[in-house]
């Protein structure tokens, strides 16, 4: 058994695919859960097959980029002995399994959902006939702690909310019908013991009506698979849980009993934090106290997600070192490192700042995204990843924010990196420029109507080396004008007519 590459839309570890930069491993994380000594395996793997480093992806999977030479079958079976790669090869292909980083050591949280990925991920690893599912095919637990998920999208998400003094998973879908509100709330509650058998219910009844032709099925070549949710549409949302109900013991517990599949439609979560302010959604960067009285986890930043393989062997020596050994991947591109004892902190905070890395949410880098770029995918119009980092280089330099500000930069409208709105969207374009091509973003600040899948655009052309003098100013504008220090950037910009903005861009005071 060796690597087969093919030219596929969601590569797994069997199955690498060629991109720009050579051909891609990705390595499914689930609940993105990693121990110290897997890390270290996966840093011998990214320095032997790729070329010394790995990204964190916006599932908290692992990538390993510009892979040269094949793997062989030893090296598969090793990587299957220690957890990282599927025991089936036919399901190494779906979407990982995305949990609450915070599982398991959140305050504030109702469940810990890691059993529910362990069991999901149990479940996909002894049913080979789910090969044929869409590799996109993707289920979150949502533990309703301090640090939610609900601003990634998932074709299936289940949230953890309280009732009298009970414990239910809310059922939420992805309808595919808005970026900007994608789920819709099923008015479902289920007991903790009964989500397995739901999705599994739900994987049975796509599977059922999956057309597939006479031809033999190749798991990994699903790239035109239909959605679950096109299936959903498709079928009607009451008749598919009719018959996700034809495979439990149970009916399924509606809170609703008369909605139809219209009410369903128009009940979108608005109260869902899909477009959660940046403020809260980075908050899981630097220090925090755990349940576990003492024990502390630090959010560690990861520039736009890519640790070189002698930073992810320092991290997993300081995991060992001051904690339980225990890595958190979050799907927001950074890390976590838990059970800290309180008194270890400093320690394992200065190892981190040795290691080149940060663990400040105020940092510039905390809540800056970027895609691949045209170093790695051809669909790209700019150099996103090396943009975005000169960007932070030279807003270092001039300025310190006191709140996150997620900027996010994208290749191309399908936005890999990011789904949710941000702060500040900047996309790829190229310009002519006195008869030269050049590279550079439109410009888009906070939230938009549902057509403005980045938010509101505020420039449209603007060269890359325009870009940082204008972050600059638009940065230093935000701090003096926001109406409370908790105010994010998108909360400030929405507040103005984009005539305003501008101008207050361009003539404002940024003195406070
Ligand atoms: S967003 Fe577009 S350019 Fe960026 S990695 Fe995805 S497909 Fe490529």
């Amino acid at each position: 058994m060796s690597l087969p590459y093919h030219s596929v839309s969601c590569p797994g570890l069997f199955y690498g695919t060629s991109a720009r930069d050579g051909i891609l491993s990705r390595i499914r994380i689930p609940g993105g859960i990693l121990a110290s000594q897997q890390c270290r395996v996966i840093a011998d793997l990214a320095d032997e097959f790729g070329t010394g480093y790995v990204h964190i992806t916006n599932r908290a999977n692992l990538q390993v980029r510009e892979i040269r030479k094949e793997m062989t079958a030893d090296v598969l079976r090793v990587l299957q002995e220690i957890g990282i790669a599927s025991s089936l090869p036919e399901v190494d292909h779906l979407r990982n399994i995305m949990g609450s980083p915070t599982a398991g050591i959140d305050p504030y949280e109702l469940i810990d959902t890691r059993p529910f990925i362990r069991e999901w991920d149990n479940y996909i690893a002894a049913h080979a006939e789910l090969g044929p599912l869409s590799p996109k095919f993707s289920v979150a637990f949502d533990g309703g702690g301090s640090v939610s998920i609900g601003d990634r999208l998932n074709d299936i998400a289940l949230t953890a909310v309280m009732v009298g003094t009970n414990v239910y998973f809310r059922l939420k879908l992805n309808l595919g019908v808005s970026q900007v509100e994608p789920f819709i709330d099923t008015g479902i509650l289920l007991k903790p013991e009964e989500c397995l058998e739901v999705v599994a219910g739900f994987a049975k009844v796509y599977l059922q009506h999956l057309a597939v032709g006479s031809e033999k099925i190749i798991p990994h070549r699903k790239s035109r698979q239909p959605r679950l949710w096109q299936v959903l549409n498709d079928l009607g949302i009451e008749r598919f849980f009719q018959e996700v109900e034809h495979h439990l013991p149970y009916r399924l517990r509606r809170v609703y009993p008369i909605w139809g599949d219209d009410q369903i439609r128009q009940h979108r979560c608005k109260d869902v934090a899909y477009n959660i302010s940046t403020i809260n959604r980075y908050q899981h960067i630097g220090v925090h106290s755990q349940r576990q009285k003492g024990l502390s986890y630090i959010g560690v930043v990861l520039p736009v997600g890519k640790l070189e393989t002698w930073q992810t062997r320092g991290l997993a020596d300081i995991a060992e070192t001051y904690g339980t050994g225990t890595l958190r991947l979050t799907p927001w591109q950074n890390l976590l490192i838990s059970d800290i004892p309180h008194q270890s902190v400093p320690q394992a905070q200065s190892q981190i700042e040795n290691l080149g890395l940060h663990w400040s949410a105020t940092n510039i880098r905390s809540a800056l995204v970027a895609c691949a770029g045209n170093t790695g995918c051809a669909s790209s119009a700019t150099d996103t990843k090396g943009h975005a980092l000169a960007l932070a280089n030279y807003l270092d330099s001039c300025l310190t924010l006191d709140q996150p500000v997620n900027i996010h930069f994208t290749g191309c409208e399908k936005s890999c990196a990011q789904h949710s709105r941000s702060d500040i969207a900047l996309l790829g374009v190229t310009i002519e420029q006195e008869g030269k091509t050049v590279e550079g973003y439109k410009v888009y600040v906070g939230d938009g109507n549902s057509n403005e899948k980045f938010g509101r655009e505020v420039y449209s052309l603007v060269s890359f080396p325009e870009l940082s003098l204008l972050l600059e100013r638009m940065l230093q504008i935000y701090m003096a004008k926001r109406a409370t220090p908790n105010e994010s950037f998108g909360e400030f910009a929405n507040r103005y007519a984009i005539e305003d903005l501008q101008r207050l861009f361009e003539q404002g005071d940024v003195r406070h």
